[in-house]
């Protein structure tokens, strides 16, 4: 059977499931939307974020892009952000790098096919601001794992700084910025750090490592 076939049986096999533990599954959600967390994650197949917490729809609000960057000048992550703070109220902003993440790697190695390349300046500013730490890791692998730490870091610093954000925390609206990051080798989400209003940005330090 075709892939995308399988793809049809299966959200009508997931839909009758739903119903049957819940037949009011579908319509609680019909009307409005009211999530809690916004969710900016990396594109990567195997980093499913409702799969990994467990959250039902309407739970959580998403948006997802090569490496988790975050550009203030990207009209589609800048609309989400701002839908989902001033327009939902949504209190919870994570950031989740992942451990072996392809487009990290890619900043790491350069070269990658345009327009990838292009859209991988932050990471690769990211690894220039930080190349010290980088490059004293002892394995490629560790070296990758270690800049997917720091992009959380450094991206979730430019989130602090967007517009949506300032003017959250300019108003005292209850918004925290959450940095993590998810291990595919165990399924377990690992925090890293998190900013509120009263963060100084100039002195947030460079966490911990957690990816070994
Ligand atoms: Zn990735």
């Amino acid at each position: 059977m075709k892939e995308i076939d399988q793809l049809m049986l299966a959200n009508r096999a997931w839909a009758a499931e739903m119903l049957a533990e819940n037949p009011d599954y579908f319509n609680r959600n019909v009307g409005a939307q009211k999530p809690v967390f916004l969710w900016i994650g990396c594109s990567d197949s195997r980093v499913a974020p409702d799969q990994m917490t467990q959250a039902v729809p309407g739970g959580l609000f998403v948006h997802r892009n090569i490496a988790n960057l975050v550009y203030p000048d990207d009209g589609n992550l800048m609309a989400v952000l701002h839908y989902a703070v001033h327009v939902l109220g949504v209190e919870n902003v994570v950031i989740c790098g992942h451990y072996g993440c392809g487009g990290v790697q890619a900043a790491l190695d350069g070269g990658a096919d345009q327009p990838i390349e292009d859209w991988l300046a932050h990471a690769r500013q990211v690894l220039d601001d930080h190349r010290d730490e980088i490059d004293a890791m002892p394995t490629p692998e560790e070296k990758v794992n270690r800049l997917v730490e720091v992009n959380v870091r450094d991206q979730l610093l430019h989130l602090a700084q967007t517009e949506p954000v300032k003017k959250a925390f300019e108003a005292d609206m209850p918004l925290t910025l959450h940095g993590w990051v998810y291990d595919l080798r165990d399924g377990h989400i690992k925090p890293l750090m998190r900013v509120t209003r009263d963060t100084v940005l100039a002195e947030v330090p460079r966490p911990e490592r957690v990816l070994v």
